[in-house]
C-alpha cells in the first residue's frame, strides 16, 4: 500500500538529552514481530518477565530494562536497533487521520522545550501511526482552535477568552477562571494519584511542586506566562491538538486543559515551569487524572463558564 506524505505542522527538530522519562510511566505496546527480540534481549540482559500483556513491564514506575543511570539496558548494550520501534520512534508521534499522516514531536518530552528551536531536523517514517478518526464536528473544532493558535496575535489570554465566556479580569483572563481553576488543585485525589506506585518518577517530579505551590493560590497568582514560555504553552497546546493526543476529548477541553496546565506550571515558578507542562500533558492521557480535575462534562462547563448547565454552554470559537 502506498504511503501517504506525512505532515506536520513545523520541522520536527529535538535532540533526546537522555534524561530517561519517556521510559517511565508508560508501558510500551510491541508489535507482535518484536516480542521474540525482546524476550532475547531480556534473557541476556537478565531482566525477568519482560512482556506483560504485550508490553514492556514496569518496575516501579519505569521500564524493567532502564539502569540505575537513566540508560535503557537495550541500547546501551545490544543497540538502539534492538529496541521496541515505539521507543526508537519516540518522541516523534505520529498519527494517521481521516485524510492524512501527521508526525510532530510529543510535547511531554521532559526535554522538547529545551530543543525545540535548536535541534537538528529529523525524518521520519510512518511505521507507527496511531490512527485516530474524527466526526465532521470534531474536525472543524479541531480545525477552528489551530487557526486560533496560529493566528499572529494569539496568546495565553486570547486563547482562553475564546473558549471561556466573559469579561477580562486585570490580567485579561475570563472573570472568575483564575480562581475556579486554582479550586480544582484542592482535590485530595492528585496527590493520592501522584503518591501510586505505578506513576513514573518524572512525572511526579513535574506535578509535585505544582501540588506544593497550590497550596498559596488562594487568591490566585495574577502573572500569566509571556516570551518564549508563553511560545511554548501555545506551541503545546498545537501539538495536543493536530496529534491528536487527546482524542477521547472535546478539542475545547483539551485546549483549556493544556493552557491551563501551562498557567499552573508557570504559577509554580520558572524552575518548574517545562518540566511540569511535559509531566502535565502526559499526566492528562491517564482518564483518572484528568477525572481528578474535571470529572463530568458538567464540571467542565462549571471550570468554562462559572455556570452549570442548561444555563450555559460552552460556544464554538470562532476562526
Ligand atoms: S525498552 Fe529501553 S527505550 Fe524502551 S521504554 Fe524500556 S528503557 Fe526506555
Amino acid at each position: 500500500m502506498e504511503q501517504p506524505d506525512i505532515q506536520a505542522l513545523s520541522p520536527l527538530r529535538h535532540s533526546c538529552l537522555g534524561c530517561g522519562g519517556s521510559c517511565h510511566g508508560v508501558r510500551v505496546r510491541l508489535f507482535p514481530d518484536e516480542v521474540a527480540s525482546i524476550e532475547n534481549a531480556a534473557i541476556s540482559l537478565g531482566v525477568s518477565d519482560p512482556i506483560v500483556d504485550g508490553r514492556v513491564r514496569q518496575d516501579a514506575g519505569q521500564c524493567a530494562f532502564l539502569d540505575a543511570h537513566q540508560r535503557c539496558r537495550i541500547h546501551a548494550n545490544l543497540g538502539s536497533e534492538r529496541k521496541p520501534r515505539i521507543c526508537k520512534q519516540y518522541p516523534i508521534a505520529l498519527v494517521r487521520t481521516e485524510t492524512e499522516v501527521r508526525a510532530g514531536i510529543d510535547p511531554g518530552c521532559y526535554t522538547a522545550f529545551q530543543t525545540w528551536h535548536t535541534a537538528p531536523e529529523i525524518d521520519v517514517e510512518a511505521y507507527g501511526a496511531a490512527e485516530s478518526t474524527f466526526d465532521a464536528g470534531a474536525i472543524r473544532q479541531e480545525a477552528a482552535l489551530l487557526r486560533l493558535l496560529h493566528a499572529p496575535n494569539a496568546s495565553i489570554p486570547s486563547l482562553l477568552r475564546a473558549l471561556c465566556p466573559g469579561e477580562p479580569d486585570a490580567v485579561g483572563l475570563p472573570i472568575g477562571l483564575r480562581e475556579r481553576w486554582a479550586s480544582r488543585w484542592e482535590n485530595p485525589a492528585i496527590a493520592a494519584l501522584l503518591a501510586d506506585a505505578h506513576t513514573g518518577p518524572s512525572l511526579r517530579r513535574g506535578i509535585q511542586p505544582l501540588l506544593a505551590a497550590s497550596e498559596s493560590w488562594s487568591p490566585p497568582p495574577v502573572s500569566l506566562p509571556a516570551g518564549e514560555a508563553e511560545a511554548w504553552a501555545l506551541e503545546v497546546c498545537k501539538r495536543m491538538l493536530y496529534l491528536r493526543l487527546l482524542p477521547n476529548y472535546p478539542g475545547q477541553a483539551v485546549a483549556l486543559m493544556t493552557l491551563l496546565g501551562a498557567v499552573s506550571a508557570h504559577w509554580a515558578g520558572p524552575a518548574h515551569f517545562a518540566p511540569g507542562l511535559a509531566a502535565w500533558v502526559r499526566a492528562l492521557r491517564a482518564p483518572a487524572f484528568w477525572a481528578a480535575f474535571v470529572a463530568d462534562p458538567h464540571q467542565m462547563m462549571w471550570l468554562a463558564t462559572g455556570q452549570s448547565p442548561p444555563r450555559a454552554r460552552i460556544e464554538s470559537p470562532e476562526p
